[in-house]
């Protein structure tokens, strides 16, 4: 299962694709998570990746790209995916085709979690994070029960440098101006489907399975019985394409060798039969040529004969 969760940030993205890995036993690779673990572990791509982050704007297509040619190679992605985050932009959206297609396995779906605006601005604006769970909290929709600590460890929460109102306005806009055009690019693609993301978070989970329960399941198994098919066939029917090709090869062969035979045998049927009919003249020349002296002989010997006589 090859999916793509397409919304603006605060759409709830993160959250369904991490039931969805639960559920269906795929990989998450969500570029945001990786770009902060980079950012948290201090490594060079960490912090050419921090400015851009912090600022709420797109991090250069080089570095997103390098890390997700590595993600996408690496053996847990073989069974399938759900990327977050992810594309994009149409560039990110182009090259993600390409590596696709070099690893013969295409997208299958692209998922639209839809949610207006105010709704995005209070959930990233209000979204508080419990360090060591991961809890996530918010102040206008679901608060913790001491104002700024996590309700099981008392620990204080934390509040993304990129979930301040300044950041949210340009991730928003960002999101507007070079994400939302992937909607028309997979719509295009015949791969895009929509579910509203707002509700319980069971509900839009729920209708986000059914989405791929008919989309994609049927065509998962179908595609992979297609290929288990071609996979056990093709070296038998090319085996066989082979064999073929070779006893053609060979009849033709022979019916020329045949043909040049039975050529030869009657050219020299006919050499042999020019050659007696040569022989048979010169028989006849000779035999003449015999008979006339023997007439010769006899009329010498009627004028012999006539001068005694006489
Ligand atoms: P997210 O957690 O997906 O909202 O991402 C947080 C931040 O990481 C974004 O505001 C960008 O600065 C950066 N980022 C994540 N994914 C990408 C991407 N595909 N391309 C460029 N920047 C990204």
């Amino acid at each position: 299962m090859r999916i793509v969760l397409l919304g603006a940030p605060g759409s709830g993205k993160g959250t369904q694709a991490k039931l969805l890995i639960e559920k269906f036993k795929i990989s998450q690779i969500s570029t945001g998570d990786i770009l902060r673990e980079e950012g948290k572990a201090g490594t060079e791509l960490g912090r050419r990746a921090k400015a851009a982050m912090d600022a709420g704007e797109l991090v250069s297509d080089d570095v997103v790209l390098g890390i997700i040619q590595n993600r996408l190679t690496r053996p847990d992605a073989k069974g399938g995916f759900i990327l977050d985050g992810f594309p994009r932009n149409i560039p990110q959206a182009q090259a993600l085709d390409a590596m696709m297609a070099r690893l013969g396995k295409p997208l299958q779906l692209a998922l639209l979690v839809d949610v207006d605006r105010e709704v995005l601005m209070k959930r990233l604006t209000g979204r508080r994070i419990a360090p060591s769970s991961g809890t996530i909290y918010n102040i206008y929709f679901k608060p913790p029960r001491v104002p700024g600590r996590d309700d099981e460890t008392g620990e204080v929460l934390h509040h993304r440098a990129d979930d301040n109102e300044e950041a949210v306005r340009r991730r928003l806009e960002v999101y507007e101006h070079q994400s939302a055009p992937l909607v028309s690019y997979y719509k295009a693609q015949g791969k895009l489907r929509t579910v509203r993301g707002v509700g319980s978070i069971g509900e839009i989970f729920k209708n986000i399975c059914d989405i791929i329960e008919a989309q994609i399941r049927p065509l998962a198994v179908a595609m992979s019985r297609a290929e288990a098919a071609r996979a056990q066939s093709t070296p038998a029917r090319r085996a066989e394409a082979l064999l073929v090709a070779a006893a053609k090869k060979a009849k033709k062969a022979a019916a020329k060798k045949v043909a040049k035979m039975a050529k030869k045998r009657v050219a020299k049927k006919a050499k042999k039969k020019v050659a007696k009919k040569k022989v048979t003249k010169k028989k006849v020349a000779k035999k003449a040529k015999k008979a006339k002296k023997a007439k010769k002989k006899v009329a010498r010997k009627i004028r012999k004969k006539a001068r005694k006589t006489k």
